[in-house]
């Protein structure tokens, strides 16, 4: 690994030699208040991709022409949009192209999902979850468990991290897998968590599901172009995830599913049908009985949400050119260097309790790093915003910082260092007026 150094020329040779660096251009960077500022939110909203508008403008252009025979005659007929966004999408999993569609958005995709491979019986009730999940996965189980005749107390176990710990221990998840041995479910995470950054091993934990006899999903909502995946490989059962974090596709775009094809064709699962899902050849007959697709297309409801779907394009277009693969290089690297640049800023403030949660193992984490402030005292954050840092601030305690190798560099990395340091000075010359930042006092 290089060896890092916390200088304006160091982070200026390495956008140099970065060949990845030419698609920071790719994408709308903010300007606010008059000034550009450092994102880091490439987790929670990603930037625009400066060819989203062509994208739009061409099926704006085509329905404008064509009306509804846009359909067929589109430069992208609309009747199969979906299908263009599959081999970007199956890639970014790791998965064969029967196994992914895009449809929805992520919650409702979950709850689709659940109704296929959430079937519990008196016996076998239990989902073995994340503590602290995400709200939106956690009401997702609750309602789910009750719309099946449960108690959510009872059929819900959480996995959370050992006492004094930040981070969930995969031997204690497997070990709540094997107690539960005989009344487990689901096993259903975050493949990367939201709130820690934590990258769990998909692959362990649903061999140990399947081991017992469960089902194992994933939320790839903090995953999906973050860190490279292998769904198939790993026998995962069912993922879905959004779209508008590191994919780039705008607020509440439309979301992705996996379903592996040991499931794809199994006509007898239990599933809520929609016209899109349909046999395909017979889809315009308007016939009855349901007869889904094979494979992950089964599972549509509705036709495809173009305009969206549009941006979207814009935005896997960009990851299949650059690869997976080579952006979770370039991220590991960017992210390491930001791990670097803050323990050495941080390091210089002993009195300042700011700390780093996000596993310092590589492997197990994306490109996120979350640091938590003491106590909770949102000012650091505040200034940190104010000083041009777009960051976001998750309660309680929480500031979660992405660097994202489709479009940040290491001068913004270096750059925020500075910022920190700055403010740091800042609070120790005001005598710590504020108390947000003292460890003892
Ligand atoms: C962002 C995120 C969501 C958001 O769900 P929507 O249905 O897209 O609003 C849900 N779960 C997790 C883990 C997330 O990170």
């Amino acid at each position: 690994m290089t060896r890092f150094a916390n200088t304006l020329d160091f982070a200026r040779e390495m956008d140099q030699q970065d060949a990845l660096a030419h698609y920071r251009q790719q994408f709308h960077h903010p300007i606010i208040d008059g000034k550009s500022v450092l994102y880091f939110t490439g987790n929670s909203l990603g930037l625009q991709p400066v060819k989203a508008k062509e994208y739009i403008q061409q099926e704006l252009d085509d329905w404008a022409k064509w009306g509804v025979e846009g359909h067929f005659h589109a430069t992208n007929p609309w009747v199969s949009y979906h299908e263009i966004l599959t081999p970007a999408s199956a890639q970014l999993v790791g998965a064969n192209e029967s196994e992914v569609v895009c449809m929805n958005s992520l919650t409702t995709n979950l709850h689709l999902l659940f109704v296929s491979f959430y079937q519990p019986t008196a016996k076998r009730f239990k989902i073995i979850s994340e503590a602290k999940m995400f709200p939106s996965d956690r009401y997702l189980l609750e309602t789910q468990v009750r719309h099946h005749g449960f108690d959510p107390d009872e059929a819900i176990i959480e996995i959370a991290p050992r006492e004094g710990e930040y981070l969930i221990r995969e031997e204690d998840i497997i070990a709540a897998v094997n107690d539960n041995a005989d009344e487990l479910a689901l096993l259903f995470f975050g493949g990367v968590n939201y709130f820690t950054g934590q990258l769990f091993d998909m692959r362990r934990l649903t061999e140990a599901a399947h081991k017992v006899g469960a089902l194992a999903g994933f939320d790839l909502a903090h995953a999906i172009g973050n860190v490279p995946m292998q769904l198939h490989d790993w026998d995962v059962d069912f993922a879905a995830w959004c779209t508008y974090k590191y994919l780039n596709a705008s607020a509440g775009n439309v979301g992705g599913i996996f379903v592996h094809d040991r499931h794809g064709d199994n006509t007898e699962i239990n599933r809520f049908g929609g016209w899109w899902g349909h046999n395909k050849s017979r889809r315009f007959l308007m016939e009855n009985h349901f007869e889904p697709m094979s494979g992950a297309e089964g599972w549509q409801l509705s036709n495809a949400p173009v305009m969206g779907m549009a941006i979207l394009k814009a935005s896997l277009d960009i990851f299949q050119q650059a690869d997976i693969n080579v952006l979770r290089a370039k991220s590991l690297k960017l992210t390491a260097y930001l791990e670097f640049v803050f323990n050495d800023v941080i390091g210089q403030f002993p009195d300042i309790n700011l700390e780093i949660i996000t596993p310092t193992d590589p492997a197990r984490r994306g490109c996120q790093l979350s640091i938590r402030l003491a106590g909770t005292n949102k000012e650091f954050f505040q200034a940190l915003t104010q000083a041009g840092v777009i960051a976001d601030f998750r309660e309680p305690d929480v500031i979660r910082l992405a660097p994202t190798p489709l479009y940040n560099c290491f001068e913004d990395v270096y750059q925020l260092g500075q910022t920190l340091k700055s403010l740091a000075q800042d609070w120790q010359t005001k005598g710590w007026q504020t108390n947000g930042w003292r460890t003892n006092g």
